[in-house]
């Protein structure tokens, strides 16, 4: 396994109870406070976009949690009330619709006196806001700590602080900076955005590149706490805007109000250093953040950071086998982490022989519950 982020730690979770002997190498220690998994929460929720391919696979997703959640010993989603604060009309509302009617879930619009009950949000330009059942917050960086507490228990065996400088799926060998190798009858590509060095030519033409999002932690004005500690994601789309909107995550069991942009245009300079700040960037989204949360001004920027995430082609997982012995689980631009176990799983069974490479390229690709619009 190359790689120790969610891809990484879930697909050697899956591996491991299916019986493999399992290694997970990274550059990093792990968890890697650098890596796209590392964080206070993501979001997890049944209506995806208007990818309706991916939405038909959240119960399955959350089935999967469940079976980690037993395996760790720690259920880590926490329920959290999504609104989604529409300034704009647009395919949204009737897709969301769909999902969550296929997954037998609601989708309530707030009547003027419950907005109202919502002193955090941003009246300005809102048309309606639709609140969404089944939606909630895991808590990132806990999982990752009991994914490897769970792996080292299990006997997998962790090497952190080992860079991998080639691979060769073919034979599935893996060699190390510094000349080591090490043979694997499977060997799986969870590198996140590190995948664009090891296999340059696949990951563009499968569409993968790495880009930045940055990401602000707030502390609110006092008056505001409690209400905040009860209080609701708020996702903005801000057509238009420089951050393409922003959305906005309660503090929760310690993890701190967090807001961050939806901008997947800028390329992640990868071998930039990781404190330095583009200043543009954090400019657009505070004033994102200002158009979503009222009396903005009144909140304490705590820290900003920009992190780096996998895009891939229309946002889809790309799983491909890759010769002989290679895998890559790619995850698919800002929804990896949701779907991380059930895509697992999904690889570990195809690993044992028992789904098709391509079956599994076409299901993890969301492709399988696919709505065709006549
Ligand atoms: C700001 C932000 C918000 C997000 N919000 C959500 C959300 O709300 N919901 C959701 O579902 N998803 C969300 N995502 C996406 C999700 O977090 C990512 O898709 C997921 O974490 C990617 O996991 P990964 O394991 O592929 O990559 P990573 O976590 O980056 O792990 C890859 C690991 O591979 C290692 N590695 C790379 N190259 C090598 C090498 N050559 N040798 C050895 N090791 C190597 C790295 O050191 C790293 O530790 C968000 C991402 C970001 C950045």
């Amino acid at each position: 396994m190359i790689g120790g982020g969610i891809a990484g730690l879930t697909s050697a979770w899956a591996l491991a109870r299916a019986g493999f002997e399992v290694s997970v190498l990274d550059t990093h220690a792990l968890p890697n406070p650098h890596g796209s998994s590392a964080d206070d929460g993501r979001i997890i929720r049944h209506v995806y976009g208007t990818m309706e391919g991916y939405a038909a696979l959240m119960p399955a997703a959350h089935l999967a949690w469940a079976r980690l959640f037993a395996a760790t010993g720690h259920d880590r989603l926490l329920p959290v009330r999504a609104l989604y604060v529409l300034r704009e009309e647009g395919p949204w509302q009737a897709t969301a619709q769909r999902a969550l009617d296929a997954a037998g879930l609601r989708l309530a619009l707030l009547d003027d006196s419950a907005i109202a009950a919502l002193p955090m949000l941003n009246r300005d330009g809102v048309l309606r806001v639709a609140e969404v059942e089944g939606s909630g917050i895991l808590q990132a960086r806990a999982i990752l700590d009991d994914l490897l507490a769970l792996l080292r228990r299990s006997g997998v065996q962790l090497r952190e602080g080992v860079e991998v400088a080639g691979i060769d799926p073919a034979k599935g060998i893996v060699t190390l900076c510094g000349g080591e190798t090490i043979g694997a009858d499977a060997l799986v590509i969870a590198a996140g955005t590190g995948v664009t060095s090891l296999l340059p030519g696949l990951a563009r033409d499968w569409g993968l590149r790495a880009s930045v999002q940055t990401l602000a932690y707030l502390d609110p004005p006092p008056h505001l706490a409690a209400a905040w500690q009860a209080g609701p994601m708020l996702l903005n789309r801000l057509s238009g805007h420089p951050t393409g909107g922003v959305y906005v995550l309660p503090p929760r069991q310690g993890a701190r109000l967090k807001i961050g942009d939806y901008d997947t245009t800028a390329e992640a300079d990868m071998g930039a250093d990781h404190a330095t700040l583009r200043a543009d960037r954090v400019a657009a989204l505070l004033d994102a953040g200002a158009r979503a949360i009222a009396d903005f001004g009144a909140y304490r920027i705590a820290a900003v950071r920009h992190c780096h995430y996998t895009m891939a082609h229309e946002d889809r997982f790309v799983v491909r086998r890759v010769g002989e012995r290679g895998w890559v689980v790619s995850a698919c631009s800002g929804h990896g982490f949701k779907l991380a176990p059930l895509i697992a799983l999904g690889l570990a069974a195809a690993i044992e022989g028992q789904v098709e490479g391509a079956a599994l390229a076409h299901w993890a690709a969301g492709r399988e519950g696919e709505r065709v619009h006549g």
